[in-house]
């Protein structure tokens, strides 16, 4: 499979703002792929400079192997949606839809009649004669789609799309969008802070975070397996079990993860942990309880059908050793070197795999060697390591 979009090491800074710090990211053809992340993350920069609209401070994209530091955003294969549609209120559908194609000189017969086809493939046939403003919200955010994709991109970016929509309308045009892009074939890079919308349509996920990337994966990896405590509580609600909860669980002492549907509710002393019920919230097929134990708080997901504890009783929790995951601080995860792979030996701090840690500490301090407590290992990488290379970066 071809690379669509590939960032090395790519940097945007607004003065003091680094809002792309230093991303390396590849996407292939064909992916529906799902930028996810908070507001201010750095999401909508990332499709600007994908655009070319912005340029980077640091670092280059290339575009289907093409290096785009010099390519207009006019020369790129790559169209965008915004989220407010950014739709010319004063021209007609079918103008809107066909306004790539006048820019580019084709005749006015051509131009409608490939209009109206894309309006007939975003399910809006036979609309080219209204005005915008005679659109519902849904319907206007096709017709920013048609007029994307007639000037048959072979990217097309969408900055969050659906997010003016109501639930229902942006449910039925999330099957739509996916449907589409498996239709046409093309590449989708798809900004949202919508967790359940990366997870739903995306082949592939990247979580941004202050301007960097924490994790990139299929929906199901990064769901199950997230690598920090920011993507566990960012991408679905999972319990975070500081060390002392884990150990007090029968656990190892590492922070790790535990999804709440994996979390059961017995009588006290059945379980792993015992605590108080704190509070239940019922959302519709499932109930969420909260549970105080010693050292933290952990939330299960119940069954409506099940029977529920009050709150304030007593209570235990159970859940399965497969279903705790270790977690990296987020702390090891901004390091820009970080290649889980590369190495394969675990970082002492946290428990994570880098690069750097395991350089110096196989090659550069055997004395200290992986037997040595944490605070001698932390000095070393002080002054041997973070010090020094954060003078250097800087
Ligand atoms: P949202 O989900 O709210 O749209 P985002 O993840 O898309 O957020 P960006 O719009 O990429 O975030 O912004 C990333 C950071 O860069 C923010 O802190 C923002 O304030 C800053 N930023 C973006 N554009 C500019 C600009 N032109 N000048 C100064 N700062 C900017």
């Amino acid at each position: 499979m071809n690379t669509a979009v590939r960032f090395e090491n790519v940097i945007r800074k607004f003065g003091s703002v680094h809002a792309v710090d230093g991303i390396d990211l590849e996407i292939e053809e064909g992916e529906f792929f799902a930028l996810l992340g908070p507001s201010g993350s750095g999401k909508t920069t990332c499709l600007r400079l994908i655009s070319g609209i912005d340029r980077p401070t640091g670092g280059h994209i290339e575009i289907f192997g093409i290096r785009s530091d010099d390519i207009p955003p006019n020369r790129r294969p790559v169209n965008t949606v915004f989220q407010d549609y950014a739709l010319f209120p004063h021209l007609k559908v079918k103008e809107n839809v066909s306004y790539g194609l006048l820019v580019r000189g084709v005749s006015k017969e051509q131009r409608f009649k490939e209009a109206e086809s894309m309006l007939e493939l975003v399910k809006l046939g036979g609309f080219g004669e209204r005005s915008p403003s005679q659109l519902s919200g849904g319907q206007r955010q096709r017709v920013a789609l048609a007029r994307a994709l007639i000037n048959k991109p072979r990217v097309l970016l969408l900055d969050e799309p659906l997010g003016a929509l109501d639930l229902k309308l942006r449910e039925q045009m999330q099957d739509e969008l996916k449907t589409l892009q498996q239709s046409l074939g093309i590449t989708f890079i798809f900004v949202t802070h919508d967790q359940n919308e990366a997870l739903s349509m995306s082949d592939r996920m990247a979580i941004v975070n202050d301007g960097k990337l924490v994790q990139v994966g299929t929906p199901q990896e990064v769901y199950r397996r997230p690598r920090t405590k920011f993507v566990a509580t960012f991408v679905g609600s999972s319990n975070v079990l500081s060390p002392e909860v884990n150990a007090a669980s029968g656990g190892d002492s590492n922070w790790s993860s535990l999804r709440p549907e994996a979390v059961t509710i017995g009588h006290e002393g059945a379980g792993r942990i015992d605590g108080v019920v704190k509070s239940v919230r019922y959302v519709g097929a499932s109930n969420f309880v909260t549970v105080v134990v010693p050292g933290g708080q952990i939330t299960a997901q119940v069954n409506a059908d099940n029977d529920l504890p009050s709150p304030q009783s007593t209570c235990s929790l159970n859940w399965s050793n497969r279903s705790i995951h270790k977690l990296e601080s987020d702390w090891c995860s901004r390091w820009r070197w970080q290649a889980p792979q590369a190495f394969g030996r675990d970082c002492p701090m946290c428990s994570g795999r880098n690069p750097v840690w395991s350089f110096f500490f196989s090659f550069c301090l055997p004395c200290c060697g992986w037997e040595s407590s944490i605070s001698v290992r932390y000095l070393h990488y002080c002054f041997i390591v973070y010090f020094p290379l954060t003078s250097f970066l800087a």
